[in-house]
């Protein structure tokens, strides 16, 4: 039977939120390593939300070129949102994911698509780092510490730029989760996955939104509470803890007057207790707030993202 012979489609997918500076040289870069191969393309830039001229370029070149969709978001969502669009938006075989600012090398394009093509759902890339830094090495630390006391692990190390077979691309589609994290989310799945040493370039231009350490602590702490429980179940165990110890000393203080009478001091150890139990109670108080505010804003069902407008070249020209 005749077999109609049809290239495989792989979608590019590239979150953008004021790359002004590098959308051109992207796009030309992506050219370059992937008009040798023997792939369609296709490119969703999804447009978080940018405040510069990226969408204007980001139009100009899907004049161009059919293969370039644009979803356009009505405001900045979160590169979590701009991802899961390009996802729900792609139409290929296989998805790739990769950060507009060309830190990430496109010529290793070729190698995750090999990997694919080899059979692997999922291949993901780390940072190859010969001197580490105070914040990398942070990084490492915390991925343990969350891998020991999580159940769901996390891909430690594991950077956005990946490749995904269409299967794990649906599932991840299946997830509309509000609070995303999606290394947790590739954690979750659980796929086999292989991982590639990659070396990140220093962004050339525009800058990183992701860089103070304020950012970083935040993320770490968002991403901890939206895969896990632990913090909750910590906080438990040191209740339990304090309230046998208390009891402890509940008896001790009982029959110490019962035996010796009443004892006026004491003064100091009562304040301190009190001041220590508070500041314990509001803790665990604010952890149980943290994930009351993370019900909420699932419960309220709102959309990841809101599309102002889909960008694609018809046969007219626009
Ligand atoms: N990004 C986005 N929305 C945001 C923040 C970032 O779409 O709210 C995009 C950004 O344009 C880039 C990628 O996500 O393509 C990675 O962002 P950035 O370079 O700031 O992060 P870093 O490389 O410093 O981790
Ligand atoms: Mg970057």
């Amino acid at each position: 039977m005749y077999k109609k012979i049809m290239k495989k489609i792989v979608s590019i997918i590239a979150p953008c939120y004021n790359e002004e500076g590098n959308i051109n040289d992207f796009y030309d870069e992506l050219n370059k390593q992937l008009t040798p191969l023997a792939y369609d393309f296709e490119f969703v830039f999804v447009n978080d939300g940018s405040k510069d001229q990226t969408l204007n370029i980001l139009k100009t070149l899907a004049r161009s070129d059919n293969r370039i969709k644009v979803v356009d978001f009505s405001k900045n969502f979160g590169k979590e949102a701009a991802i899961l669009a390009g996802l729900d938006y792609a139409s290929g075989e296989a998805a790739i994911i990769i950060d507009a600012d060309l830190q990430m090398p496109v010529t290793k394009i070729k190698d995750l698509i090999e990997l694919w093509q080899e059979g692997n759902k999922l291949v993901l890339t780390y940072k190859n780092e010969r001197k580490k830094g105070l914040k990398s090495f942070l990084a490492t630390k915390y991925y343990d510490v969350y891998n020991y006391l999580s159940d769901d692990k996390i891909i430690k190390n594991a950077l956005d730029f990946q490749i995904m077979d269409r299967e794990v691309i649906d599932v991840i589609c299946s997830m509309r989760e509000r609070s995303r994290f999606f290394k947790g989310i590739t954690g979750f799945i659980g796929y086999n996955y292989k991982m590639i040493p990659i070396e990140i370039n220093d962004r050339t231009s525009g800058e990183s939104k992701f860089g103070g350490f304020k950012t970083l602590f935040n993320y770490a702490f968002r991403s901890f509470a939206i895969h896990s429980d632990i913090p909750l179940k910590i906080a438990l165990k040191i209740g339990t803890v304090i309230s046998m110890v208390g009891f402890i000393y509940m008896l001790y203080i009982f029959f110490k007057t019962l035996i010796k009478g009443v004892d006026v001091s004491g003064y100091a150890s009562l304040i301190i207790v009190m001041l220590f139990m508070f500041g314990i109670v509001l803790l665990i108080l604010g952890i149980m707030g943290y994930y009351i505010a993370l019900i909420y804003n699932e419960v309220k069902q709102r959309p990841n993202y809101i599309v102002n407008e889909v960008i694609v070249k018809d046969e007219k020209g626009e």
